[in-house]
This record gives C-alpha cells, sequence and structure tokens, in this order.
C-alpha cells in the first residue's frame, strides 16, 4: 500500500472480507486442499469460491458417499478429510458417514451449511428446518456452530484438533446461512485465523506401563500380537516391523491392518487364524478394540467353554484412548500412548529377547501349510459358472503384480472371501466396510483413495454392496480417476436363488438375473466389460490398470455359490435357523 497519503489511503482502502473467505482460507491455513462436497444452498458459492482459490471440490451425486470419501482420506493421511453438505436432508445423508467416522476413530468433519437460528428454534417451519447441532452431537466425537465471522478461524481450529488429537473420530461444525454473507475488516479477519500446531499431539507411555507389557510378553509360552486398523492409521509401519521382527512373535492383521506387514511374512498368522486365537496365553492388541470383530475376546473363538466364557488368555492393549482397557475382557497390561510413541518405548526396552517356544511357532506353522495348501487348491479349480474363488483368484495375482494398487472392499461373501483370500504387501492399501461392517462405502472410497494416493484402486463390490453407491462412477468418470470395480455379480443379496413362496414377487434378496452392471459406466464414457471367466476378468483388470480409465466389470459369479451373511452367520438369526 503506497504511504503519500495515509490516511485518505486507508480509509478508501478498507477491504472487507466475508464468511465464505474466512472459511476457505481457514482451512488453507491448516492445509486442507480437498473438499468431498455435494453443493447447494447455502454452500454453493462457498465450493465455487473455494475451487477458484486453488482447493480441490471433488462434488458428489449424494452426500452419504462424499462423507465416506471424506472419512477415508482422513485414515490415508491423518488430515481431517472435509465433507461439504446442504442443510437438512443433505446434514442427514452426511451424518452417517460421520457416525462411521467416528466408530472407525478416523479424523473427519462434516461442515455443514443450516438455516436460520432463530427461526429453527421457534419451530417456525424454515427452509430445511433442522436442528443439526442437537442431532449431531451423540454421533460426532465434537460438534460446534459458528455464529459469528470473528469466530471462524477458532471454530476450523477446534474441529481440527477434536478430529485428529487422541482417538480421531467425526467432528461436525454448523456453519449458518447467514454467517457466509458476514462481511468484516479484512486485516482483523485475518487476525482470527488459526493455525493448528501440532493437532495431534504424541502421547508417551508411561515407563512402568511398558515394563508391566513387556514382563507379560516376556512371560508367554504361546504369544499372539494382533494389528488393528488403529496401527495402520498410526504410520509408525518401521517401528511395528521391528518390534514384531525382533521379538518373533507370530501376529494376526484385521482387515485393515493386512499389509502393515506383508501377508506372506512368515510370521503372519492369518492361515492359522482358528488355531491361534484359542491357543495363545497372551495377546498383545496394537490398534485394534475387542468388539464383536474379534468375538469380544471370549467365547468359543478364544478356546472359551460357552459364548461368554473367558478363553484364559492375558492381554496387553497399546491404545491411544485410556478408556479402552477391560471394555470387554480384564486387560492385564494397558499402555496408553500413541502407537508411534509406544513401540518405540518398548523397542527400547526390550534387552535380550528370547524368541517364543518353538513349538508354538512349528505348531502355527504347520497350520497354515494345511491350510494354505487346502486353498491353492480351492483356487486352482475353475468352475463354470465362474465362482468367488475362481474369480478372486485373478484379484489375488494383480494385486501381487501392483502391490501399490489400494483394495476397496465391501459386500458380504465378496468381503469375507477377498480378506481371506487376497494378500496386501504394504500399509494402508486395504479400506473396507470397517467397524460396522457396512454396505454402502465402495465408490466414495474409491474417489478418495484414488486422489488422495494418486495409485490405482481395484474395488471388489458385492453386486448388493455396489447398489449403494453405484450412482458415482459418473463421478469417477466426471474426474477420469483411475479405479477398476469388479462387481461380483451372483444375482443377489448372499446369493440369487432365492424364491417368493407365494410366487407373487422376487425374493428380497433377489436382483434382476443377467443384470450388466458394466453398462451404467458406459453412460458416462467409462469402460464397461461383462466377464464370464477368469481368463476374461484378468484381461479386463490388466487393461484397466494398464489405461488408467475408469472400468467397471461386471464379474458373472454362480448364484448359488453364496452363504448367508457370509462368515457373520452367527449373527444373523434366520441364518442360524437355518443351521
Ligand atoms: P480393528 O477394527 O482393525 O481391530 P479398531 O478400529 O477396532 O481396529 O481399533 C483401532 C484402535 O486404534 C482404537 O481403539 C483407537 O483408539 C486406536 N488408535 C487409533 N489411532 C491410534 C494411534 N495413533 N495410536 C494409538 N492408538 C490408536
Ligand atoms: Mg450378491
Amino acid at each position: 500500500m503506497g504511504t503519500a497519503e495515509p490516511h485518505v489511503a486507508s480509509s478508501a482502502a478498507t477491504q472487507l472480507t466475508d464468511g465464505f473467505q474466512l472459511v476457505i482460507d481457514a482451512l488453507k491455513l491448516n492445509g486442507i486442499d480437498i473438499l468431498f462436497a455435494l453443493p447447494g444452498i447455502p454452500i454453493t458459492d462457498l465450493t465455487r469460491r473455494a475451487q477458484a482459490e486453488g482447493l480441490r471440490v471433488l462434488s458428489f451425486r449424494h452426500e452419504q458417499n462424499a462423507g465416506y470419501a471424506a472419512s477415508i482420506a482422513g485414515f490415508l493421511t491423518q488430515k481431517p478429510g472435509i465433507c461439504l453438505t446442504v442443510s437438512a436432508p443433505g446434514f442427514l445423508n452426511g451424518m452417517n458417514a460421520l457416525a462411521h467416522a467416528t466408530t472407525n476413530c478416523f479424523p473427519m468433519i462434516l461442515i455443514s451449511g443450516s438455516s436460520e437460528r432463530e427461526i429453527v428454534d421457534l419451530q417456525q417451519g424454515d427452509y430445511e428446518e433442522l436442528d443439526q447441532l442437537a442431532i449431531a452431537k451423540p454421533l460426532a466425537k465434537a460438534a460446534y456452530r459458528v455464529l459469528h465471522a470473528e469466530d471462524i478461524g477458532i471454530g476450523i481450529a477446534r474441529a481440527i484438533r477434536a478430529a485428529c488429537s487422541g482417538r480421531p473420530g467425526g467432528v461436525y461444525l454448523d456453519l449458518p446461512a447467514k454467517l457466509f454473507a458476514q462481511a468484516i475488516d479484512a486485516e482483523a479477519g485475518k487476525r482470527t485465523l488459526i493455525k493448528v500446531v501440532d493437532p495431534a499431539p504424541k502421547q508417551i507411555p508411561a515407563p512402568e506401563a511398558v515394563k508391566r507389557a513387556l514382563d507379560l510378553l516376556r512371560s508367554a509360552k504361546k504369544p499372539l500380537i494382533i494389528l488393528g486398523k488403529g496401527a495402520a492409521y498410526a504410520q509408525a509401519d518401521a517401528e511395528i516391523k521391528n518390534l514384531i521382527e525382533k521379538t518373533g512373535i507370530p501376529y494376526l492383521p484385521m482387515s485393515m491392518a493386512k499389509g502393515l506387514l506383508p501377508d506372506t511374512h512368515e510370521q503372519c498368522a492369518s492361515a492359522a487364524r482358528s488355531f491361534v486365537l484359542p491357543a495363545a496365553d497372551v495377546v498383545m492388541l496394537i490398534g485394534a478394540r475387542l468388539n464383536w470383530l474379534l468375538s469380544h475376546g471370549k467365547g468359543k473363538t478364544w478356546g472359551g467353554k460357552s459364548a461368554k466364557d473367558w478363553g484364559g488368555q492375558r492381554f496387553i492393549q497399546i491404545d491411544i484412548s485410556p478408556q479402552e482397557a477391560d471394555s470387554n475382557v480384564r486387560i492385564d497390561a494397558p499402555v496408553v500412548g500413541d502407537i508411534g510413541s509406544c513401540v518405540s518405548a518398548m523397542l527400547a526396552s526390550l534387552g535380550g529377547w528370547q524368541k517364543p517356544p518353538a513349538d508354538w511357532l512349528n505348531a502355527i506353522s504347520e497350520k497354515k501349510k494345511a491350510n494354505v495348501a487346502k486353498m491353492a487348491e480351492t483356487l486352482a479349480k475353475n468352475p463354470t459358472p465362474m465362482n468367488f474363488h475362481s474369480a478372486l483368484a485373478v484379484v489375488r495375482d494383480l494385486i501381487k503384480a501392483n502391490p501399490d494398487a489400494i483394495l476397496v472392499n465391501e459386500g458380504a461373501n465378496a468381503l469375507d472371501f477377498t480378506r481371506s483370500i487376497v494378500d496386501m504387501y504394504k500399509p494402508r492399501k486395504r479400506i473396507d466396510v470397517g467397524t460396522w461392517g457396512i454396505m454402502g462405502v465402495g465408490m466414495g472410497y474409491c474417489v478418495a483413495a484414488a486422489v488422495v494416493t494418486k495409485q490405482p484402486v481395484i474395488a471388489v463390490e458385492g453386486d448388493s454392496a455396489f447398489g449403494f453407491s453405484g450412482m458415482e462412477v459418473e463421478t469417477l468418470c466426471r474426474y477420469n480417476l483411475p479405479v477398476c470395480i469388479v462387481v461380483m455379480n451372483n444375482n443377489g443379496v448372499y446369493k440369487g436363488t432365492d424364491q417368493d413362496p407365494t410366487g407373487r414377487d422376487p425374493a428380497p434378496t433377489v436382483f434382476v438375473k443377467g443384470a450388466r452392471y458394466d453398462k451404467i459406466i458406459e453412460a458416462f464414457g467409462g469402460v464397461g466389460v461383462n466377464a464370464t471367466t477368469p481368463a476374461e476378468l484378468r484381461k479386463a483388470m490388466e487393461e484397466a490398470l494398464r489405461s488408467k480409465k475408469p472400468t467397471l466389470i461386471n464379474a458373472v459369479i454362480d448364484e448359488t455359490a453364496g452363504t448367508e451373511s457370509g462368515r457373520i452367520t452367527s449373527l444373523n438369526p434366520s441364518a442360524a435357523k437355518k443351521k
């Protein structure tokens, strides 16, 4: 600015900023460079102006998919994924994903525009009236509303801290329509912005907790380590590998921890899972919760005599949340802190470590050998029609040849079979249905994974699962993302053979027979392929990876091939009854 006529110049040049601009500036200041959005009143201009200012604005067809994209971007990058929606219905659609982020411990911020407070609070019937903040609270790790432009910087800073620090989670930020147009002095506005320093501070474990854990681990005759997606999230890959290899303890990766060490690692006990869980005497959990996915740490899976019976294992649990221990069974040695710091502290105190007893390691390796041989036999078959196994043998080879590709996976049988058949070789390459075991994450995950990792993406989708987010193939085509979707089409949910006993309608679990999902992507300029044999599937997947073009392969699977509820039959009263 000129100095010749300071007084006149400054008053004439008083620059104003507004709510829109301050939101954009606050996000940019904190290194946020992508918005997963669905424009509409009152945030349309926010998406336009954000794009004009250089942020990447990825526009979706349904807020739930934008939300899932944001949630997994958070998991992959440790930066909160931002989802931007309109009020009431858009907000509610986004809430599903925000609850998912909270449940899965992914950092995410759902920013929704909202209607006029005075009218909402008096319930006078505004356009898209809804008390969004109140609704978000029980499902989010934190929820905030900003009423004044001067508070936008604080609002965004608090949201970032809440999403990333400690146990990560979903945060809701309510921005009423009126806020965006509020104009304030630009210089003063700038001073209100906050660049968050150290959003996820290290949490160093207490030395006595580390010692207690190591003493217990050292006493074990049959030790086992379980790696969860918290361990994958922590990006402490080298330390974790080091701890596992230095101790020589066999480990089991949970689904999204697969590849943290290659699934082909000699200490990986995945192929002997049902042997090691009941047999282990000391189990160390690293970023994994003893929830339903681990049968709550008790019951027959763990060698207990009945469903609620403790199998006698003693547990060490490394977790950032001090409240996690004792949630399902007694934890003898909780180690509270971030995984990087906890694992480093353990490594530093290992001393001269004796590998676990040879009889334990040999027993595991024998079980593995037998199960791997059995699986190889199944995979080598080439039945007509193609089944899950013969199709997934192809995916398995392609991931092996392309270990940097991200594997998105959802469905029932399509999920269970893929998880056990397709080996992963690198950390954070497998993203799936997560803690709730939900359907619908597929295409949102594909968009986010392709954009934030810049790697090719392969999605293995049940035909039912694909339906939840299928319209986003338009999004994949619009942004020309290197995503290859394989729809495992067995004509229905679980399988395609159910009948309506009255003969009136198709059974509730059955879809249009012989549907051609590949045609959907062709409508938007993507590549569609119908594959009825493993050879056709292989050719189409190889071509997709080579061309990097958005591709959807309709993999025709034997409609009798699935099982009810995949591997969670025990949770489905109708399947349990049929047994
Ligand atoms: P999985 O489903 O793979 O078993 P969970 O989602 O059940 O994994 O568990 C993840 C755990 O990891 C949660 O208890 C969470 O508190 C913890 N966690 C997440 N991030 C970190 C971190 N950086 N350091 C320590 N623990 C973490
Ligand atoms: Mg199906």
